[in-house]
Formats: structure tokens, C-alpha cells, sequence
């Protein structure tokens, strides 16, 4: 069984995957898993209290088990002020709720780090999509922060950072990408060498120590 912590993809049969919902809050399927939020990029300046809200209302169902993807972007549009204001929303529904949050997080390190401290976010935080570097990697996992990974995996620039982050801290995931979440965990097994189920098993203790679950 693999996981995908974080896909913008249908559930697909023989996976667990958290699919991320950015609208369309109530139309969740009662099988499947959900993370919800409103992304940086897709904030809208006007109107995001009232969508926060309807989300608010939804993401207590139980199957919507993450809070985000959420977080910061230098590298979008958005006012960068409303974006911390969203995110801090997120931090504190996040704790409110106690489920984990997971990160969106482009060239604003700094500001995420100073949010999830001041509005003391005590979730476990994962953040998504990582493609940085070393040191970055180095302060989230000194924090107790998740690092999950996906497509970028494939560049070899990024096979030093992954083989430096104890396999505690990891997830794997698809995001948008056309990568499937298989030819992920083959690659990540491949860098740490250590076989595929191997990885798989330690994937899933991640996963229940995160999420508190028995699902596996
Ligand atoms: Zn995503």
C-alpha cells in the first residue's frame, strides 16, 4: 500500500491518498481522504473570509483529515499581506481542529517559521513539494517539521538533500505532477537504498505517528 500524503488527483484504487480540495468543499466522498485550504495562489483578496468560513464548516468532517495545502509565496501575485493574514487563519483552524497542516511554502521560509511559531501551531506540520536546500531541509527537521516529496526527486540535485533527512521525517507524494506515486517511492528507495517495502512500512509508521491513525 503506498500513500500519497498530497495529490491534486483522484483517489485511485490500491492507494491511500490525501486529496487536496482548494473548493468544492462539500463535495467530498465519504470513502476517501481530504486535506482542505486555500492556496496562496488561488486566494481570492475579496472574499477569502467567507470562503475560509464555508471551508471551516466542512473540514470537520472526519475524512478531511489535513488542514492545506496553505502557506506562502513570493513568486505569486497575491498580496503578500493577505496571504500571511490567510495563512495565520489556517494555523489557528489547524490547532482548533488538531489536524495537521500541510505547507505551501515558495521563497518565505523565513516568514513561515516566524508564523508557526507567534501563532504557536501545535499540529505536526508537513511540508509539501520540497525542492530546496540542505540547510532548509536541516531547520524544518530541527523543528520536528515533515518534509514530503515528489516529482523533483528525479533531479538529481535534489538526491543529496533527500539522502540527508532521516526516513522519520519523509513522506512521498504526486501533487499535480503526471508522476505516479509508485515510480516516487521506487525513486526515493532508490536514493536511500533501501528496499521498496521497507520504505513502505516506515511511509506508514510516518503516517500513523502524524495522523494518529490505525488505518494501516
Ligand atoms: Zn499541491
Amino acid at each position: 500500500m503506498f500513500i500519497d500524503i498530497h495529490t491534486h488527483h483522484p483517489h485511485q484504487e490500491g492507494i491511500f491518498s490525501i486529496q487536496n480540495r482548494l473548493k468544492d468543499f462539500d463535495n467530498c466522498n465519504s470513502l476517501y481522504q481530504y486535506s482542505v485550504g486555500l492556496h496562496p495562489w488561488f486566494i481570492d483578496e475579496h472574499q477569502w473570509k467567507d470562503i475560509f468560513g464555508k471551508m471551516k464548516l466542512a473540514g470537520n468532517k472526519n475524512n478531511i483529515i489535513a488542514v492545506g495545502e496553505c502557506g506562502l509565496d513570493r513568486l505569486c501575485d497575491i498580496s503578500f499581506k493577505i496571504q500571511q493574514d490567510v495563512f495565520i487563519q489556517h494555523i489557528l483552524w489547524a490547532n482548533e481542529i488538531a489536524k495537521p497542516i500541510i505547507i505551501h511554502c515558495v521563497k518565505a521560509f523565513d516568514e513561515v517559521f516566524r508564523l508557526l511559531t507567534d501563532f504557536q501551531c501545535n499540529v505536526p506540520v508537513i511540508f509539501h513539494g520540497f525542492n530546496n536546500k540542505k540547510e532548509i531541509a536541516e531547520r524544518l527537521i530541527k523543528k520536528g517539521y515533515f518534509i514530503s516529496f515528489g516529482k523533483a526527486l528525479f533531479n538529481p540535485s535534489l538526491e543529496n538533500v533527500f539522502n540527508s533527512i532521516p526516513i522519520e521525517n519523509i513522506f512521498l507524494e504526486t501533487d499535480d505532477s503526471d508522476a505516479d506515486i509508485k515510480s516516487v517511492y521506487t525513486q526515493a528507495g532508490r536514493i536511500k537504498n533501501i528496499p521498496l517495502d521497507q520504505l513502505s512500512l516506515q511511509i506508514k509508521k510516518n503516517f500513523k505517528k502524524v495522523f494518529n491513525s490505525t488505518s494501516f
